[in-house]
């Protein structure tokens, strides 16, 4: 049972081919500045004994079409696909499901333009989700394909965490409340913590932190996410690469005022210049622990402005979800970053978490525990694997719909 998992972006494409029937991984690839004049590409087929086999190429690629296009025809002439129509599923990571997409969703003409009408919501993400659904039914138009979106793990979110204090209109008549990113991660590694912990997840009080580039926490009590970090957009909440989180709407104002900037400079102050990159300098966390580490002050305030940040939310959330049994970390930072664990828990002893500080140092493949022997709260480090995610919800979908 083979199934292509397609994460379109405004310039990129990544892909992975996954043997469901051993949730084994076969192939996987990114496509880079497309529409450019640069454009790259990186394809790796991976051998039953997990022999990796890599093909880089150099060269531009128009648009998602033909961007697609090269990918299906790396997969069919290196083996892992004898057709494109021999594929079970495809399945398309979509950013924003807004109140319509609740779940895993059959592509067809009314979702397409259900995700279209979704567009003012996720400006930079959705049109180029659409562009790899409309290429890839143009290229596949008998695989079956499906939609699953980054905000649907946040369903059940209550009123009281989803509403903003405004305008009961507002809400009503223009869609606006908190949605929620990284639901597909959250709901993969919340999972794995409870498979790992061998407790249901169902009778577990979990908090998971997704540290990537984005970063975004999430309070799931018995399988249900309640409340989340991120909200009408992947700006709120935690301090993240480059977008500055939780900010006193006041200081939009502020600037439009005092400074005469307009609403696309203040979008993009706040999205790509703000962060660690608007605090140090640097975006990225093993730059910014270099300058730490050589004394830039800076650089010493964003880790630290980081990790309180989070430290708030884990506060916050330990409430919500009346205890804690596991506290997740995941993503790029999350999974590789000992000082950021570290520096979080430090602060977490009031709720009875410790770490084992050479677990935690060691770190290891895969899950591992980093709680300390006495700590009333299981500490994980489990890595993100949104794709893998996706690619089980597609065959639920699809074996379903069979089923209908
Ligand atoms: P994205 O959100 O783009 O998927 P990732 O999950 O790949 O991001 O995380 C990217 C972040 O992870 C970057 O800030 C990077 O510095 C950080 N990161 C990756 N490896 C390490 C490491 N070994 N130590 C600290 N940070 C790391």
């Amino acid at each position: 049972m083979r199934v292509l998992i397609i994460n379109a972006g405004s310039s990129s494409i990544k892909f992975r081919l996954y043997d469901m029937e051993r949730e084994k991984l076969l192939a996987a690839g990114t496509l880079e500045r497309i529409g450019e004049t640069d454009g790259s590409s990186v394809y790796r087929k991976y051998s039953a004994a997990d022999d990796v086999e890599e093909h880089k190429k150099n060269s531009p690629v128009a648009d998602h079409t033909a961007g697609l296009k090269q990918i299906f025809d790396f997969l069919e002439s290196n083996g892992p696909l004898d057709s494109m129509e021999s594929l079970h599923a495809i399945g398309h990571r979509v950013v924003h499901g807004g109140e319509a997409f609740q779940a895993p969703t059959l592509i067809d003409e009314d979702v397409i333009n259900g995700i279209r009408e979704m567009i003012s919501l996720a400006p930079l993400h959705n049109p180029a989700n659409l562009a790899g659904i409309e290429a890839t039914r143009r290229l596949c138009p008998h695989v079956p394909q499906i939609a699953v979106f980054d905000t649907a793990f946040f369903r059940a979110l209550p009123p009281r965490a989803y509403r903003y204090a405004l305008p009961d209109e507002l809400y009503r008549h223009h869609h606006v409340r908190r949605y929620g990113f990284h639901g597909t991660s959250h709901q993969y590694v919340a999972k794995q913590a409870a498979a790992y912990l061998q407790q249901p997840l169902k009778t577990l009080r979990v908090i998971t932190l997704h540290l990537g580039n984005g970063a975004s926490a999430a309070a799931t009590l018995h399988g249900t996410c309640i409340d989340t970090s991120m909200g009408m957009t992947p700006l709120e909440g935690l301090i993240m690469g480059t977008r500055c989180g939780d900010l006193d709407p006041s200081v939009h104002f502020y600037l439009a005022r005092t400074l005469g900037m307009d609403f696309d400079e203040i979008e993009t102050l706040l999205n790509h210049n703000s962060g660690m990159k608007g605090l140090c300098g640097v975006k990225d966390m093993r730059e910014v622990h270099r300058l730490a580490d050589s004394g830039d002050e800076r650089a010493r305030l964003a880790i630290d402005m980081f990790c309180y940040r989070i430290c708030k939310y884990i506060g916050a959330y330990h409430v919500t979800l009346g205890g804690l049994d596991a506290l997740v970390f995941t993503a790029g930072i999350g999974e590789n970053d000992p000082f950021i664990r570290q520096s979080v828990c430090n602060r977490l002893s009031v709720l009875g978490i410790t770490l084992d500080r050479n677990r935690n140092q060691d770190g290891t493949s895969g899950t591992f525990n980093i709680s300390g022997e006495n700590s009333k709260v299981k500490v994980l480090v489990v890595p993100a694997n949104e794709e893998l995610e996706i690619a089980r919800q597609v065959v639920l979908t699809v074996n379903k719909d069979r089923a209908h």
